[in-house]
């Protein structure tokens, strides 16, 4: 995963590649979650960061030893970071290095998406859902609470679909289940790969 380094002290917003991923994620649910929510995210981690003692650390880094609201904000900043980056409308398609571990560790491309989506839908209240890799290389999904992300048990994150109501709401209302399958066609695979 490539880190992310402040500037002068402060963690910049990340850029958005794309006004809207067809109906699945709107512009207006983007105008949201990224233009609101993931700016006010940014704006409290900068506030909080100093006077921390964690000034001048890489964003991971800022993850892994804050705690309390200022986990919360650099989770968060991190988390959807690792969500908007990883979407395209022309998205690569799986490589077969990829293809096999994954292949490896769930059977196969459609029981890994179908676990995926399940450990999605199942997470009560908000949070995420990760693709991760242990260090020897293996694949595991994991269901993370509220801003948790699983870099801080060690892992690579990979890839997250984003549960809390605020990512799906606005398009899907209730149906999260139909909203998280409808996103893989917008994965680009080569991102997600990239992050190993
Ligand atoms: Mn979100």
């Amino acid at each position: 995963m490539k880190d992310i380094t402040p500037v002068n002290g402060q963690f910049a917003m990340p850029t958005l590649p794309y006004e809207a991923l067809g109906e699945v994620i709107s512009k207006e649910t983007l105008s949201f979650h990224h233009g609101k929510h993931l700016k006010a995210y940014v704006d409290n981690l900068n506030k909080m960061l100093p006077g921390s003692g964690l000034e001048g650390l890489t964003l991971a880094e800022v993850v892994c030893k804050a705690e309390g609201g200022l986990f919360n904000n650099a989770g968060q900043v991190l988390n959807h970071t690792l969500y908007f980056g990883q979407f395209s409308n022309t998205p690569k398609p799986m490589s077969t290095r990829l293809t096999a571990m994954i292949e490896k560790a769930f059977g196969s491309i459609e029981a890994f998406k179908k676990e995926f989506e399940q450990k999605g839908v199942t997470l009560f209240g908000s949070g995420w859902v990760w693709l991760s890799a242990d260090k020897d290389g293996n694949l595991v999904i994991t269901q993370q609470r509220n801003a948790e992300n699983p870099i801080t048990d060690g892992l690579t994150p990979l890839l997250t679909f984003d549960v809390w109501e605020h990512a799906y709401y606005l398009d899907y209302q209730n149906r999260r289940a139909d909203h998280l399958a409808a996103l893989w066609q917008f994965v680009d695979w080569q991102v997600v790969e990239g992050r190993l």
